[in-house]
C-alpha cells in the first residue's frame, strides 16, 4: 500500500513530519526497495509502521478483536490495486489467508 494511502491519526508534531518526509513523489514510503518489496530500515522503522495492536488502535482506532481482518484487507487493497482483481497475486494471496485460518 502506498503509504501515502495511509492517513494515521499521528497526533505528535514531529511523528507526524516524520511521516509527510517518508512519502514520495509516487505516494510510496521513500524507505520501500521495490525491486525487493522489502523495508530499506526495517530494524529501526518508526512505530507508526508497525503492525501491532495498541498501532492499530491509536493510529486507525481499530480494535485489537479487528485488526487481523482489517490488516488483511489492507493487503488485499494494495494487491488489487498494484496487480489487479484478478491476478495470480491476489489468488495466491487469497488461497495463503484460507490455509492459515483453517489451519488455526
Ligand atoms: S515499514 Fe518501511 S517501507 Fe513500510 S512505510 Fe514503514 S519505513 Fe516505509
Amino acid at each position: 500500500m502506498k503509504i501515502s494511502d495511509l492517513k494515521p491519526n499521528l497526533t505528535d508534531p514531529a511523528e507526524a513530519a516524520l511521516y509527510r518526509s517518508m512519502v514520495g513523489p509516487d505516494g510510496w514510503c521513500i524507505n520501500f526497495d521495490k525491486p525487493t518489496r522489502s523495508c530499506k530500515i526495517h530494524a529501526e522503522r518508526p512505530r507508526f509502521c508497525r503492525v501491532e495492536p495498541e498501532m492499530f488502535k491509536a493510529l486507525y482506532g481499530i480494535e485489537e478483536k479487528d485488526m487481523d481482518k482489517e490488516a488483511r484487507g489492507f493487503c488485499q487493497d494494495q494487491i488489487r490495486s498494484v496487480y489487479g482483481g484478478r491476478s495470480k497475486e491476489l489468488k495466491t494471496f487469497q488461497r495463503v489467508v484460507r490455509n492459515l485460518k483453517k489451519s488455526s
